[in-house]
């Protein structure tokens, strides 16, 4: 065994460098190693689309030094694959060979493209699916070379993508099975004001279709063959089918998996000593209680923290999160999709408001008591009460107008 360190940290990310900052601020002095499968060191992966659309380079994008985040001596090593763990010898065996014993150990190791077996032809140059900042460093690089794009999946890190290339001048089409794009933040119809900002935005898309097959010629990827046996030529394809948990290096272990790592309300597994936190972990949906895996970088933060904390032995309960919380923009248009959205043939109370530049859904409980999920687009304020209401089960009977003509503020909360 090369050494042994009081904590190591599987994953150098959100939740990893989270975790090892809150390690850090309670034991000033003990080791820590973060290893990381990446050549990179630490980065905002929220930022790496702007290395494609070349707004921002790499050297933008590093944890180190901003924020909360600088050194204190944390040790990060990487190019360094955790390829098997032994939970009796609390010990990590890395791919090429090394050793490191444990105290502590958290597993951070997020997740990876889904990469659908049924399309032919993902492995061909010019086929991407954006994670890390080497595969924005070849999207970039073969950018150069592309006149069109199609993008396969129309969820929020496929858009983004396309809006990277659609920066460069790059046509882009995209391709999506579902009837509307965004499909697992909204409902077709809610999605109508940010289609509408697409199209404006000049992305090309196709919905209720499904890829079949990439082909390539000499320079790699030439076209995209769709389900109805169309074609579409295109110098690059850039799939977005969702991730999959970084589980692999767990098997033999006996750390429990089911879909990701997972942890219990104080972010521990199942064998002594570990902790799982961020994308990798099973976590719970506070409204129904309901395991969920969740993909934010806010999240992935606030979870690592929490293990790290709990690592440093003080005792921190995680909150758990909603199974769908997103706040961003696409197309210059704000939106916030939360809690309960999917509400077709659900037995809930549905307050919906369109106008020309803005929409939003609250979904009520059945007996109308309760706030459970909300859409907002185009206009997001209130976000944080409605996030509020409905994560403490409120009953807003007494505020309800308000919520309902979108008047609430937070001098109501005292009433109820
Ligand atoms: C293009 C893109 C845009 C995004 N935009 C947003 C956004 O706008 N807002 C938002 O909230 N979220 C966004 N996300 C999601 C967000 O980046 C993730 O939720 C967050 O990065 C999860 O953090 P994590 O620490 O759990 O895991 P990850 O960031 O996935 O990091 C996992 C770490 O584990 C390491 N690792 C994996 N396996 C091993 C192994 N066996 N051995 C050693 N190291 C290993 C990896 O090298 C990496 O360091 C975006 C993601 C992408 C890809």
């Amino acid at each position: 065994m090369d050494s042994a360190q009081a904590y190591v940290i599987v994953g150098g990310s959100a939740a990893g460098m989270a975790a090892a900052q809150a390690i850090r601020q309670r034991d000033p002095a003990a080791g820590i190693t973060v290893l990381s499968e990446e050549a990179d060191a630490p980065y905002f992966r929220p930022l790496i689309p702007y290395l494609v659309s070349g707004r921002k380079q790499a050297a933008d994008m590093m944890l180190a030094g901003s924020g909360p985040y600088t050194g204190q001596n944390i040790q990060v090593w990487t190019d360094a694959r955790v390829a098997a763990v032994d939970c009796n010898a609390q010990t990590v065996t890395l791919a090429d060979g090394r050793q490191l014993g444990y105290g502590k150990i958290l597993f951070a190791t997020g997740s990876r493209p889904f990469l659908p077996p049924e399309i032919r032809g993902t492995d061909i140059e010019g086929v991407f699916a954006l994670r890390t900042l080497d595969d924005a460093r070849r999207m970039a690089k073969r950018a150069e070379v592309t006149r069109r794009a199609v993008m396969l999946g129309g969820g929020l890190l496929n858009l983004k993508a396309a809006f990277a290339l659609l920066e460069r001048g790059i046509r882009v089409t995209l391709v999506v099975f579902s009837p509307e794009v965004l499909s697992q933040l909204m409902d077709p119809d809610d999605a109508l004001l940010i289609r509408r900002a697409l199209d404006q935005a000049g992305l090309e898309i196709r919905t209720g279709s499904a890829a079949r097959e990439i082909m390539r010629d000499q320079s790699g990827v030439c076209a995209v063959g769709l389900d109805d046996g169309s074609e579409i030529a295109c110098q690059m394809v850039c799939i977005g089918k969702g991730v999959r948990p970084n589980v692999d290096f767990l098997a033999g272990s006996g750390v429990r998996t089911g879909g990701g790592i997972v942890a219990d309300r104080f972010t521990a597994c199942n064998q002594p000593n570990t902790f799982a936190a961020g994308d990798v972990a099973v976590t719970y949906e506070p409204v129904s209680g309901r395991p969920i895996m969740t993909a934010l970088w806010t999240n992935a933060v606030e979870m690592g923290r929490c293990a790290g904390l709990n690592m440093a032995g003080v005792p921190t309960v995680y909150s758990g999160t909603f199974g769908i919380l997103n706040a961003t923009q696409v197309a210059d248009m704000p939106f916030v999709a939360m809690g309960t959205v999917h509400t077709r043939n659900l037995d809930a109370e549905i307050h919906r408001h369109a106008s020309a530049d803005a929409y939003r859904k609250l979904v009520f409980d059945a007996e109308g008591r309760r706030l459970v999920g909300a859409v907002l687009v185009g206009d997001i304020t209130n976000a944080g009460i409605y996030r509020y209401l409905i994560r403490e089960k409120r009953d807003i009977t007494a505020v309800k107008r308000q919520i309902v003509r979108h008047r609430l503020h937070y001098g109501h909360l005292l009433a109820i």
